[in-house]
């Protein structure tokens, strides 16, 4: 668990210059020593290596861009241990229902909590999730909240529909100036949204030119329930009487689902588990597409192999999520991270470091203000401890790397950082 917020310092560094033993700006470039200028707005004014210019030394830590955490239900974040075991997931979800109508549930503590683990561990952006109530961010956080909608009987679609144009139209409160919130929809996932409901929910998108989070091809499962209209998954839905056969056909694959999907701006396909080579090849062409793998999650449920390092190979934009806390320890991206790393060792720091900053930054539509530390974007950012007495250069390889924690980040050059030397998750 994390530590509290209250615990954490908080100081607002806009129209001030700091520094750091490491500052890794622009495309992973190392500057030792480096400065940060930050302006009256909170955007990068300039960075360099004077480091007599700079008003605040932060120490020794290494300043990565902002961490990015890309899928999340922060009403979730009650739970303190996963719901094991995983699989099957239809029974997975069964308990989880079951745990939620035994334990009660204190949504608005809970999405507090959620908020305040994200931050501190060194999130600054987080594509969050929302069933409604108080989606407000606590700063210091960036976030795009998609409003969940579902409905497989035909009968819920006009309610659901209104429900997300109201949310869509509605005005996101936005505490101080640390916020930048987008809204989009997350059309639940395609075993638990109606074809005509989901058709509808991505005209209502593309209306609003708002982005879109589907769980798609999550589970073995699905693809049954959409190839035969049977399976584990309908047996779910008949056992919460949400199902009738006649609703469905099934015949499709997760393929007919971006097919619908890929005339809107920006679509999060969250997990793709098991997208087909078919599905592959389709979002291979289609730059608005972004693949969501939480790591954590996915091993808690057992999966085969994710293909993470094809979608990369193949230029899709691959982003990492830690999924709600019903199927994940906690809410730290940074361990996500740090996971891949410990069993993919060959792989370039680089390639990592981007699935927790500008992939995020690019799956939630905010690349132009997250995901890097350059001139002219917003100054968020991630603090990194380093080994005191280590007098060794500092490399992107050197923090990316077991037992390194994160001990504070800032969003919009207003910083927050542990009194108490890291969180680890
Ligand atoms: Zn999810």
């Amino acid at each position: 668990m994390a530590q509290s917020i209250d615990s954490f310092l908080h100081r607002d560094l806009r129209a001030t210059a700091v520094s750091a033993r490491c500052v890794f700006v622009d495309d992973w470039e190392p500057i030792d020593g480096g400065v940060i200028e930050i302006d009256r707005e909170g955007r990068i004014a300039d960075r360099h290596d004077r480091t007599h210019e700079a008003e605040y030394d932060l120490g020794s830590v290494a300043l990565l861009p902002g961490l990015v955490n890309a899928h999340t239900h922060l009403e979730f974040s009650d739970i303190r241990e996963p719901i094991a075991p995983g699989p099957p997931f239809p029974d997975w979800i069964r308990r989880l229902v079951q745990w939620r109508r035994e334990h009660g549930w204190a949504k608005g503590d809970a999405l507090h909590a959620g908020w305040n683990e994200s931050a501190c561990c060194g999130t600054t952006l987080l594509g969050e999730i929302s069933t409604g109530g108080d989606v407000t961010p606590h700063d210091p956080m960036g976030a795009v909240i998609f409003r969940e909608v579902i409905g497989f009987l035909p009968e819920q679609k006009d309610a659901a529909l209104q429900a997300a144009r109201q949310f869509l139209d509605d005005e996101i409160a936005e505490p101080g100036a640390t916020t930048i919130s987008r809204k989009g929809l997350s059309p639940h996932a395609p075993y638990s949204v109606h074809p005509e409901l989901f058709n509808a929910l991505v005209d209502l998108a593309a209306e609003h030119a708002a982005p879109v989070a589907v769980h798609l091809a999550e589970t073995r499962e699905e693809l049954q329930f959409l190839r035969d209209a049977d399976g584990p998954l309908a047996d779910l839905l008949r056992h919460f009487g949400v199902f009738r056969d006649d609703a469905f056909n099934g015949g499709l694959r997760p393929l007919a689902y971006l097919e619908k999907l890929a005339k809107l701006e920006k679509v999060l396909v969250v997990h793709g588990n098991y997208l087909g080579p078919e599905e592959i090849d389709f979002l291979a062409t289609r730059p608005q597409f972004s693949v969501v793998y939480c790591p954590r999650t996915h091993r808690f449920f057992e999966h085969e192999s994710h293909p993470w390092r094809e979608l990369l190979e193949r230029g899709i934009n691959v982003a990492l999520g830690t999924d709600g806390r019903g199927s994940n320890p906690d809410l730290s991206i940074w361990n996500e991270m740090l996971l891949l790393r410990s069993r993919h060792p060959e792989l370039e720091a680089a390639t990592l470091a981007d699935l927790v900053t500008r992939g995020g930054a690019v799956a939630l539509g905010c690349d132009d203000q997250q995901g890097r530390l350059s001139v002219g974007k917003r100054a968020c950012w991630t603090e990194v401890a380093l080994d005191d007495a280590c007098d060794a250069k500092v490399t992107l390889d050197s923090v990316i790397s077991a037992g390194r924690r994160v001990t504070g980040s800032a969003v919009d050059g207003f910083r927050i950082a542990s009194l108490f030397g890291g969180v680890d998750g």
